[in-house]
């Protein structure tokens, strides 16, 4: 197996599973091969991670911010300098193209551990003058925060979760999909190696049992969850029970809107960035593509042809650029939403087909906003194109739909740029381009595509509680 890791899970410091519990095995999506055999957590190992995490909580908690941050940063640059075997290791358990890996996963993931490790000693509360008495805030941890990944970007999700929680002085319990669960554990050598006291990251594996089993302990402050709008609301219902914190990063159905003023090469490959990277499987992807009539198509003309371009294989090979579909039942799921597109009268400009675990690149004109691929999140290289002819027309229909993660548009015309993107419900918007989310910006969803933000300063306020300690600086008046 050629991704094995010394053994399944990763608590107070070290590799260890039971070898009496279940085993899965792990999948390169291209192939099918075995690359791994996980076990599933036990109860005893979800209960050892928990211990471990209080314990590290302690002494990582109290010590000095510009420490952690000193130890965040190490792991930054260890996971650069490590990029390409990250990488290697993300593509054979992604099935994404080794040019898209490369460049979009380990490396965000150091930026998130540089971003927070060098702010986390600005984590300043405040000074509350009241006459002679005052009152000053800490900012202080949470405690142990659970982490639950999807399977799209496994170490950039896990560096997410991590970088800021850590970053605060939390420790973290982290459960990666049970399709990816490799390279999570590398952060976590990563970190006890850049100098993380042992059992500040864990990361422990199985399916969404061990992810409920982590929610509902009592030792949990708070869960960190990316993944689909069902699971989100089964997370959050039983983060409730505990009053626990949450951030939930969900699922989209992100509108692309392309003015008539638009440079059509541009917003072609926007419209090609924001449907068939990591093969269309990107919570935030602009899969309604609403172009302007005038040149809706000359756009749709543009798009097939350039589509003809893109390259299915080996993801391992760098002139891929169009890798397998995660899983047979992620293949499965998306060709049942093409068979439904078509059967609702959608015109199949192109793709549509399938080949072992691929599927082509595929667009679909003619799509009324009533049809199932223009509502449901399909998380595969799925677009489907609509035509507009006014500005309200097209914000009303863009934001008419229950998820708001995303937007974006393409104009160049500056006024109306600004004015539709404050019109536009969603998380994140994009003008003149699509998909770009720096760690120095906050990312997160409207409606039902999440609460909370990951990155940017915004991500530690998630991840802190606000003492106020209030000074009394004369005598105590009581009635009697
Ligand atoms: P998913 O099926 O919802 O699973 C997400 C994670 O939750 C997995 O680790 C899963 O475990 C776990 N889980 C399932 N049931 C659980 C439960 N009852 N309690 C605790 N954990 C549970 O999502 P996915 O198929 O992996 O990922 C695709 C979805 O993620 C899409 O909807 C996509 O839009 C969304 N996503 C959102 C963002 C964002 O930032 N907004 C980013 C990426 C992806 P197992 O799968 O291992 O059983």
């Amino acid at each position: 197996m050629r991704a094995q890791p010394p053994a399944s899970h990763f608590i107070d410091g070290t590799y260890r599973h039971d070898d009496t519990a279940p085993a899965r095995p792990d999948l390169y999506p291209y192939d099918g091969s075995v690359i791994a055999e996980i076990r599933e957590a036990t109860e005893a190992e979800i209960d050892a991670a928990f211990e471990a995490a209080v314990a590290a909580q302690k002494i990582w908690g109290a010590m000095a911010p510009v420490e952690r941050g000193r130890v965040l940063r190490r792991a930054a640059d260890l996971l650069r300098e490590r990029n390409a075997a990250l990488s290697e290791l993300e593509t054979l358990d992604t099935g994404k193209p080794i040019q898209e890996t490369l460049v979009a996963d380990a490396a965000s993931g150091a930026d998130a551990l540089e971003f927070f490790g060098g702010i986390a000693a600005t984590l300043n509360g405040e000074m509350i003058p009241l006459g002679e008495d005052w009152v000053y805030t800490r900012r202080e941890p949470l405690g142990v925060c659970v982490g639950i990944g999807a399977w799209n970007y496994p170490i950039q999700i896990a560096c997410w979760k991590a970088a800021p929680a850590l970053a605060a002085g939390n420790a973290m319990i982290f459960k990666p999909s049970e399709e990816t669960p490799l390279s999570a554990l590398k952060l976590a050598e990563i970190l006890i190696e850049a100098g993380a006291p042992p059992g500040v990251f864990n990361v422990v594996q199985g399916a969404g049992r061990v992810g409920a089993a982590l929610v509902s302990d009592p030792r949990c402050a708070k869960v960190s969850l990316t993944g689909s709008v069902p699971t989100g609301r089964k997370v959050y219902a039983a983060a409730a029970e505990g009053i626990r914190h949450v951030t939930m990063e969900l699922g989209g159905k992100s509108p692309l809107i392309v003015f008539e003023d638009a440079d059509i090469e541009n917003a072609v490959s926007a419209a090609i960035n924001a449907n068939f990277y990591s093969s269309g499987q990107i919570c935030s992807n602009g899969t309604r593509v609403y172009v302007h009539k005038s040149i809706h198509d000359a756009f749709a003309e543009r798009l097939v042809a350039r589509v003809a371009n893109a390259r299915l294989g080996d993801p391992l090979d760098p002139e891929t650029t169009i890798g397998p579909m995660v899983s047979e039942t992620q293949r499965d799921k998306v060709l049942a939403m093409i068979e439904k597109g078509k059967s609702e009268g959608a015109a199949l400009l192109c793709g549509g087909t399938s080949e072992g675990p691929f599927v082509a690149p595929t667009v679909f004109a003619g799509v009324t906003d009533g049809m199932s691929i223009a509502r449901d999140e399909i998380f595969g290289p799925v677009l489907s194109l609509f035509s507009f002819e006014d500005e309200d027309e097209v914000v009303n229909r863009a934001n008419n739909t229950d998820f708001g993660l995303a937007a974006g548009l393409f104009t160049r015309d500056l006024t109306r740029a600004h004015r539709v993107v404050a019109r536009l419900q969603a998380g994140t918007c994009w003008i003149n381009t699509y998909n770009l989310t720096p760690v120095e910006s906050p990312f997160g969803g409207n409606k039902l595509s999440g609460v909370g933000r990951e990155n940017a300063r915004a991500a530690l306020d998630h991840y802190t509680q606000t003492k106020s300690v209030y000074v009394c600086m004369g005598d105590t008046e009581a009635p009697f």
